[in-house]
């Protein structure tokens, strides 16, 4: 679960890392009001969505009158704003947050992520921060700095030191950014967050280490034990197909392709996909029914699918041990009929209940295309959607 820059800061701070100062808005003249209780004479307006690169597409604007904080966040809320992280649909601002700003001296990247192979904490730090690490790897790779930390005994402060050495920090700043490292991973740690990123962190011209951006990412799995951190969430940040699924109780995930999959299993699911793939098609979406899936279920399923409008064909493949072929063929019907299906539906079934779950099928009289092995499956729902399509066209 990904949160607001602003929610990461308040949370960073209680780690005792130092961020500007700053208030949250939703007009322009809350923003303006923000800006008026900040002393100083220059704002930054920051557009809250969750997605980085927000600096770019505009989503970050420098102030030096109350009109121009003004403008900032009229042009700002309400707006899509497309960052090369969003996606062409953009992410909706509703929210700013309104800083008093910050003279820099340095731009430092500082980032915090699992590595999965090394099934570590691995520091990740620049001294050429500013731009996305992506950047940086291509255009300065050397100046990457890593550093892994042994979760037996978290990260040590000799460990943050040597990142602050290696990023050639004046010794005046050593134990600033010692400090903000630190901070940094307790809070992934205490927080279960699987990603904190401070890019950048800078040194100010008053030679103070401050985070001037902060991106904290959740392990989705941890936040049953972590209420505080699950209201920070945002559902409008999210993929409404996500949302819409997981507020049911269905495993999905939204991917691009025109192919609609109810599977059971994950890796029966995972196979589909290849499957579709390797058939012709694209994927609209993983989706794990899970087993003894009832005919209830499986109508939600068919939901959660056809929320997605790029669907234009359904493949349902279930090799049941716990499922039963004839709630899943009860459902599919149940489905068709409720919705008034009209996109081509192939269905594969194979183990508990087979025969009962095709007579199921049989007898509705719904034109269900069936399949008896994946491939075959694969194939025709692909077949089926290239057909439709064709139709459409002539
Ligand atoms: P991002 O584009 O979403 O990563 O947003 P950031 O918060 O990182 O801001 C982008 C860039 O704007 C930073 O790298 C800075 O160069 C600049 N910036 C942001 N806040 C300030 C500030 O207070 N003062 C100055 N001078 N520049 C800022
Ligand atoms: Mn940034």
């Amino acid at each position: 679960m990904d949160i607001h820059e602003y929610q990461a800061k308040d949370l960073l701070t209680r780690f005792g890392v130092q961020v500007p100062r700053g208030g949250i808005a939703y007009s322009p003249e809350q923003a303006v009001y923000r800006a008026s209780e900040l002393s100083g004479d220059k704002w930054v307006v920051k557009a809250q969505i969750h997605s980085g690169a927000r600096g770019k597409a505009g989503g970050v604007r420098i102030c030096s009158s109350e009109e121009e904080v003004s403008d900032a966040a009229t042009w700002m809320l309400g707006r899509k704003l497309v960052t090369h992280q969003t996606g062409p649909q953009g992410k909706l601002v509703s929210r700013l947050y309104v800083e008093e700003a910050t003279s820099i001296a340095q731009e430092i990247y500082l980032g915090f992520v699992m590595d999965r192979k090394l099934e570590r904490v691995v520091v990740v730090a620049s001294a050429q921060g500013g731009m996305e690490i992506e950047e940086i790897s291509e255009q300065e790779p050397e100046s990457i700095i890593r550093s892994v930390v042994d979760p037996a005994v978290g990260m040590q402060a000799f460990q943050a030191r040597e990142i602050a050495f290696s990023l050639g920090l004046e010794p005046p700043l050593i134990a600033q950014a010692v400090k903000t490292i630190m901070g940094c991973y307790r809070l992934m740690a205490e927080m279960d967050a699987n990603m904190v990123e401070v890019n950048p962190m800078v040194v100010t011209q008053a030679g103070e280490i401050v985070a001037l951006d902060a991106k904290v990412s959740f392990d989705d799995n941890a936040l049953f034990r972590r209420p505080e951190i699950a209201e920070l969430r945002d559902k409008s940040q999210e993929d409404t197909r996500e949302t819409y699924a997981e507020d049911r109780g269905l495993s999905y995930i939204g991917l691009d392709g025109e192919i609609g999959c109810i599977v059971n299993g994950a890796g029966l699911a995972m196979a589909t996909l290849d499957m579709i793939k390797m058939s012709g098609g694209e994927p609209a979406n993983f989706l794990d029914v899970g087993g003894g899936a009832s005919p209830e279920r499986v109508l939600k399923s068919f939901k959660a699918v056809l929320n997605d409008p790029n669907v234009e064909a359904i493949l349902v493949n279930i090799f049941a041990g716990i499922n039963r072929c004839d709630w899943i063929a009860e459902g599919v019907v149940l489905a068709m009929k409720e919705l008034d299906l009209t996109l081509p539906v192939v269905v594969r079934l194979s183990g508990t209940n087979v025969e009962e779950g095709r007579k199921v099928l049989d007898d509705s009289g719904l034109p269900v295309i069936t399949a008896d092995t994946l491939a075959e499956a694969a194939d025709s729902v692909v077949g089926a959607w290239k057909d439709a399509k064709f139709k459409e066209a002539s």
